[in-house]
């Protein structure tokens, strides 16, 4: 597709079997991190995608215009962690040039993210979300194995320095590690303007120790709240949304969010895939293949005939992988370490998040 014919035509909609369109992008910028958190990442060596296979930046900004020219306007660059990846402000001002694209954001552990987010914002990145899941230095050693943390605080600040529209934490809560730590990241986001989303742990790829007894649900979160702060208003902009986040007010004004995604899956709703960092396309973040979008793009098909293949592919889209886990008697990890090492795509590093 000409970038010309793009502008000239809003981009069609495209819907899947359950009348999901095709609405936001994961575009994984690689699969290489430099924290070890234990939801994610806990094990000791990993297999990594053959560099070889890696899309260029070029190829990533090609892949992201076909599928924005499908309807898919909000891309969220991700990883593995996206800083690390060389010329990722090149790739945002070539994503910025697609009119088509209406929101260009990126998640980040923000380990790098100080020296980092004036040229991410000049470049033309909309928003930044920044995960953070404890204030204490000390259990952020122990969990992700960084001394960094200062590093983190510092990339926030950089961040709403350099103007990012409103700038988000994620926190994933767990049992027994950070989930005496809610009022405080609250207050730490108040102080800081920023807007937390309180992530339920989930049980993805990667996350070879999910324990279901470690998960804190969202009642459990709004129930915490609630003994603190009074009564929690969720905000009407929920209704018939397509973000992942229910967000909710406090008597004080307070405004955050929770993500639901293990005991309350908003698989109905959800317009979300992803392409690794190898050019893998996944119609959802529990399926357990996906589809080789690499291999046309190198072997000289037009872009026509790529967005062929990937309208026909969500057409046949059936994928409701959290609610399929929620139905589940027992409930364990997804996936065993050799099933993971078989295929490093099943990561959540791989697949971003
Ligand atoms: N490295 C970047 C970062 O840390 O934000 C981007 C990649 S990371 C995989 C994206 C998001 O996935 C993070 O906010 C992380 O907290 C979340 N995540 C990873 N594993 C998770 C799990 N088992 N349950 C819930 N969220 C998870």
């Amino acid at each position: 597709m000409s970038r010309s014919a793009a502008e000239a035509s809003p981009s069609p909609q495209i819907a899947d079997r359950l009348g999901r369109p095709l609405g936001s992008l994961r575009l994984s910028v690689t699969d290489r991190c430099n924290m070890r958190c234990g939801y994610c990442m806990p094990n000791e060596d990993y297999v990594w995608l053959p560099r070889t296979s890696i899309l260029s930046l070029e190829e990533l900004d090609r892949l992201a215009g076909i599928f924005a020219g499908l309807g898919a306007s909000k891309v969220r660059l991700t990883g593995g962690e996206p800083l690390l990846r060389q010329g990722l402000d090149r790739l945002v001002a070539m994503l910025r040039a697609r009119p088509e694209l209406r929101d260009l954001t990126l998640t980040t552990n923000g380990l790098l993210l100080a020296e980092r987010a004036e040229a991410l914002r000049s470049a033309g990145l909309d928003r930044v979300t920044v995960s953070l899941d404890t204030l204490r230095p000390e259990r952020l050693q122990a969990f992700a194995r960084t001394s960094r943390h200062g590093d983190i605080l510092a990339g926030i600040d950089a961040a709403r320095r350099a103007g990012f529209k409103l700038v988000k934490l994620n926190t994933v809560v767990i049992r027994g590690f950070n989930d005496d730590e809610l009022e405080d990241l609250l207050e730490f986001a108040r102080e800081r303007e920023l807007e937390v989303r309180f992530i339920e742990y989930m049980d993805v790829g990667g996350a070879t120790r999910w324990r279901r007894d470690e998960v804190v649900s969202q009642r459990e979160i709004l129930e915490r709240l609630t003994a603190r702060y009074g009564p929690i208003v969720p905000l009407p902009e929920n209704a018939g949304s397509n973000a992942p986040a229910e967000r909710f007010r406090l008597s004080g004004g307070l405004v955050f969010g929770i993500i639901a995604s293990t005991t309350a899956p908003f698989c109905r709703a959800c317009d979300r895939s992803r392409v690794t960092a190898d050019g893998t396309w996944f119609l959802c973040l529990y399926a357990d293949s996906g589809v080789d979008l690499r291999e046309p793009l190198r072997a000289g098909r037009s872009d026509e005939e790529i967005a062929e293949l990937i309208v026909r592919t969500w057409a046949g889209r059936a994928d409701r992988g959290a609610e399929e886990r929620l139905a589940l008697p027992q409930r364990g990890v997804l996936y065993r370490l050799e099933r993971l090492r078989a295929d490093p795509r099943r990561e959540m590093h791989t697949r971003g998040g």
